[in-house]
């Protein structure tokens, strides 16, 4: 039976060794509760590091561990403490994390870390292969992972791979200075479907993808060789539902049943009735801005002096990452701050800040969440902020505001919280004093649209959409699998061209037989495929068409001497056995006058961008141009164009990464079953890469083997991957 294999840095399950034994319990962490329906029975396996370095694990214990694990349907990766430095806490921590939370003064760009990082995802790699059968479904989570889609797909191609990424993917601008950028985009790769908790992320990583590595994106599609690799957003929830059932019984208990911390606040509550609670909850990590926080609350407290001793700001520092130096020197700042600050405000009844650097249990959560009147978290970056939803989910009167940075990602769905930008001050203190006199009507109105979509998209709906998302890429390659050229399909065609008694064959050129160059110019035929040709050419009742969008002076030079036959500029223009040029259609270039200027005109403005000009067509060339610019240059240029030549017989052709205005009644298709209609062919065979060879797909008649090249919507009946297969393909028929 197929298996869902899980992979994440640490196991759901957290190991206790005490007196020689060994225990393992489930870990209550968000993705351990999402995953529960993908990870249950069974028909699934989670692979992750054990939280012990092999060091720490005494020898005897070891294989009591795997049995331990195993009862929890979890599997080790074995780190050495030497492994855990330098992939954990150097490589992610220093590295990674710091850069995509914007942090980039705090990144550190070190090779031996980075060798750490692949070694142990390698590691991650093979254990998934040691467990992997080809119809399993793989998801890897996080940003200490990032390789391991790749590192799988090489060793098996046609797996199911998806990746999640926890963490925001920050701007190109950041993403760019990373001296090992390419290598984790081509890591990612590796996956089926990528998914993001929101659109910006998945934005910035698709503007990487084009940039970086150059490849073809459509939508959310990023086209690689043979492969389509899907990019969404799946923004995470929490367990709902034991939030707002933990808040639930917290109601009922009686004051014996409550927990000390309960008894404590409802004191502070009593002797001040009319002062608010303020409470922030964070891991203790530069990116949730707790410093910044804590001046904005000195801010606050000199703009609205009337709050003194009616607020208290409760924080909570959950300790995280301790050995790397930024939080070592985070930590001191923070005492300090808050030392500072009490003493200076500070009165004999009145502390406003309670600082806690612990972490506290669920009961204890459930207590701060409920007593709170307001949440006030203002991260700097981050990629989700849960924090934020379990309070919410908490509020079972529907009461309590949520004043929450626009900087995480949870802010994309909590649009009726009160949003602030975490470096705006006078906002912020703004936002605490219309938090502080909220009517309950509005909190009420506000949280009953939060709650709602908080229940909603819960955690076990986020992993299903997510799983059922890749299922659906998982369905969508299958179907186009039904066209790949496979050998025993090539088999038949082949079959078919050694029986047939007239044969003939059209060959798109750019993109087809070679490969796209910056200067068009540059991308001229090698030896190999002048060999190729001749070889096509010379065989017995076989013709051979080269069909091109390319100008006639070019395929002149090129191949008139060569005496292959030819049709270029989409059509208007033929030559056959090596005779000059003639003209296929009688068409008019006196409509170049008007258009000229306006693509003039956008050359100048896009930087990269070139025309070109044939005797019967305008080309505007962007290959070289910002591929996002490039893209919005051509929108807007077919929105001029297409005003321009609404009375002309014009038409304009979207090719790769080119545009070119024509003639309507020129086009490949036209052309090709015209010369189809010269002799008594039974063999038709017509190959090409873009929108301007789907005319030939379209109009040549249906028993005609026509070929895509690439992975793009076609009317091809076949495709194949690239210059190399066509090459390929093409030699068999010679063979
Ligand atoms: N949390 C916890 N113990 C604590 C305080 C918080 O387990 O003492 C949990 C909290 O309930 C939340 C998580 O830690 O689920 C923090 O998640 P968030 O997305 O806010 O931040 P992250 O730490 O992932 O950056």
């Amino acid at each position: 039976m197929a298996k869902t294999i899980i992979i994440s840095n640490r196991l759901p399950v957290q190991l206790q060794i005490s007196n020689g034994t060994i225990s393992a319990i489930p870990s209550v962490g968000g993705l351990a509760t999402g995953m529960k329906s993908v990870h249950s029975g069974g028909d699934s396996l989670w692979i992750g590091w054990s939280g012990l370095t092999d060091e720490e694990i005494p020898k005897e214990l070891a294989p009591k561990i795997d049995e331990a694990l195993a009862e929890h349907g979890s599997s080790k990766v074995n780190l050495s403490s030497a492994e855990v430095d330098g992939f954990y806490f150097g490589f992610s921590n220093r590295t990674i994390w710091p850069l995509f939370h914007y942090f980039l003064e705090y990144s550190e760009f070190e090779l031996d870390s980075w060798n750490i990082y692949k070694a142990v995802n390698q590691k991650f790699a093979d254990a998934i292969l040691e467990s992997a059968d080809d119809d399993d479904t793989i998801w890897v989570h996080d940003y200490q992972l990032m390789l391991v889609p790749q590192m799988v797909r090489e060793k098996r191609p046609n797996i199911s791979i998806g990746f999640f990424l926890h963490i925001p993917f920050p701007s190109f601008e950041i993403f760019r200075t990373l001296p090992w950028r390419e290598d984790l985009l081509q890591g990612l790769l590796g996956a089926d479907l990528i998914g993001f908790h929101t659109y910006d992320y998945e934005r910035h990583f698709l503007s990487s993808v084009r940039r970086l590595l150059g490849l073809e994106v459509s939508f959310n599609d990023i086209y690689l060789d043979n492969r389509i690799i899907k990019v969404d957003s799946f923004p995470m929830g929490i367990d709902y539902k034991k939030f707002s059932n933990a808040a639930k019984e917290h109601q009922k208990n009686t004051t014996a049943q409550q927990s000390d911390l309960q008894q404590r606040l409802n004191d502070h509550k009593r002797s001040t009735p009319d002062a608010k609670l303020i409470l922030s909850i964070d891991r203790l990590d530069y990116s949730k801005g707790i410093a910044k926080r804590l001046n904005a609350f000195e801010y606050f407290l000199n703009k609205y002096p009337q709050y003194k001793e009616k607020v208290r700001l409760i924080i909570l520092a959950v300790p995280s990452r301790s050995n790397v130096p930024q939080y070592q020197l985070l930590k001191k700042e923070i005492d300090e701050l808050v030392g500072r600050i009490n003493g200076d405000f500070s009165t004999v009844s009145w502390t406003p800040i309670w600082y806690f650097y612990r972490s506290v249990p669920f009961e204890n959560l459930i207590d701060l969440y409920t007593s709170s009147d307001i949440a006030w978290l203002t991260p700097l970056r981050d990629g989700m902020n849960l924090v934020a939803k379990e309070y919410i989910a908490t509020r079972t009167d529907k009461t309590g505001v949520l004043i929450l940075s626009e900087m995480a990602g949870s802010a994309n769905e909590m649009n009726e919280s009160l949003l602030i930008n975490p470096n705006n001050f006078e906002q912020i203190a703004d936002s605490l004093n219309q938090a502080i006199n909220m009517p309950i009507e509005e909190q009420q109105e506000r949280n009953t649209h939060l709650q709602k979509r908080l229940a909603r998209y819960n955690v076990e709906q986020w992993a299903n959409d997510f799983m059922s998302s890749l299922q659906a890429q998982k369905d969508r390659d299958a179907a186009n699998v039904s066209k790949r050229l496979t050998e025993h399909r090539l088999n038949t065609v082949l079959e078919d061209f050694s029986k047939a008694k007239k044969r003939l064959l059209f060959l798109d050129y750019d993109g087809t037989l070679a490969g796209f160059h910056v200067d068009p110019q540059k991308a001229g035929p090698d030896k190999e495929l002048y060999g190729l040709l001749d070889a096509l050419n010379s065989m017995e009742n076989t013709d051979l068409y080269l069909v091109s969008g390319r100008d006639k002076d070019t395929f002149t030079k090129w191949f008139l001497h060569k005496k292959y036959n030819m049709i270029v500029e989409h059509g208007v223009w033929i030559s056959q056995d090596g005779e000059d040029f003639r003209m296929l259609e009688n068409v008019k270039n006196d409509w170049m006058e008007k258009i000229r200027p306006v693509l003039e005109s956008f050359v100048d403005r896009t930087p990269g961008s070139f025309i070109e000009e044939k005797n019967y067509s305008l080309a505007w060339h962007y290959r070289k141009t910002d591929p996002d610019f490039g893209n919005l240059r051509a929108n807007e240029l077919n929105t001029v164009l297409t005003s321009l030549i609404a009375n002309d017989d014009l038409s304009v052709l979207n090719g790769n990464k080119v545009m070119e205005i024509k003639s309507s009644n020129v086009n490949k298709g036209r052309a090709t079953v015209r010369v189809m209609g010269e002799d008594d062919y039974d063999f038709v065979f017509a190959i090409g890469d873009d929108w301007t060879d789907e005319f030939m797909f379209q109009e040549l008649p249906e028993s005609t083997v026509t070929v895509k090249v690439g992975r793009q919507k076609t009317q091809a009946r076949f495709y194949v991957n690239g210059i190399k297969p066509v090459r390929d393909l093409l030699k068999r028929f010679t063979d």
